[in-house]
């Protein structure tokens, strides 16, 4: 091998690790709760928040309406003044992340919030995507994980920057080439991937 090859290959592999080191850095935290007598404490609160970017005090009051409790943040701290539903708060923090954070093209969440004529938007700082930041405000979440090959009952509640229908189920995005929005499709699930799901048209309702 030329020394000129050699360089190439060694910036390849750099740009590479560089790479997974940035997907590294989105590992993003589960909350870590803890009880201290009418108190639920988020132990590791601001290092969430670091990690995705977001305003504190934004997520603050997001989770805090959820719960319908009142609360503090103190040291890094998310103190609620009372108790959560099991298992609520993380599912809480993913509807968040969803809504404010997540690309719906490639399923990041290194994104930032931007306001773009009097719109806030959510841009990608992976694919360069933008999307409106209420897009995904009407949708209720719903139980249930989906497989591969099976029909689902979806109804498209966006569209994707190349018009592809969106829809969410579950824990997961559901890409529908063809569908548009408002309608209430049965989709067969094509495949499956790590952010999203790639559904094909079976019938519109
Ligand atoms: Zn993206």
């Amino acid at each position: 091998m030329d020394e000129q090859n050699y360089t190439d290959l060694l910036k390849k592999v750099k740009s590479s690790v560089q790479k997974r080191e940035e997907m590294k850095r989105f590992q993003i935290p589960k909350p870590e709760t803890i009880t201290e007598g009418k108190l639920t404490i988020i132990k590791n609160f601001r290092d969430i928040v670091g990690v995705i970017n977001r305003d504190e005090s934004h997520i603050y009051k997001y989770l805090i309406k959820q719960f319908g409790l009142s609360g503090d943040v103190a040291d890094g701290r998310l103190i609620f003044k009372g108790k959560p539903p099991e298992g609520s708060i993380e599912k809480a923090f993913q509807e968040y992340l969803r809504i404010y954070v997540q690309c719906y093209e490639c399923g990041n969440f290194d994104t930032e919030m931007i306001r773009e004529n009097r719109n806030e938007l959510i841009r990608c700082k992976a694919c360069g995507a933008e999307r409106p930041l209420f897009a995904h405000k009407e949708i209720k979440y719903t139980e249930g994980k989906i497989e591969e090959g099976k029909t689902y009952d979806l109804e498209i509640t966006d569209l994707n920057r190349d018009g592809d229908g969106i829809s969410i189920k579950g824990d997961t995005t559901v890409i529908i080439p063809g569908a548009k929005k408002g309608q209430k499709v049965t989709v067969r699930i094509d495949r499956i991937r790590k952010n999203y799901a790639l559904g094909i048209l079976v019938k519109k309702a």
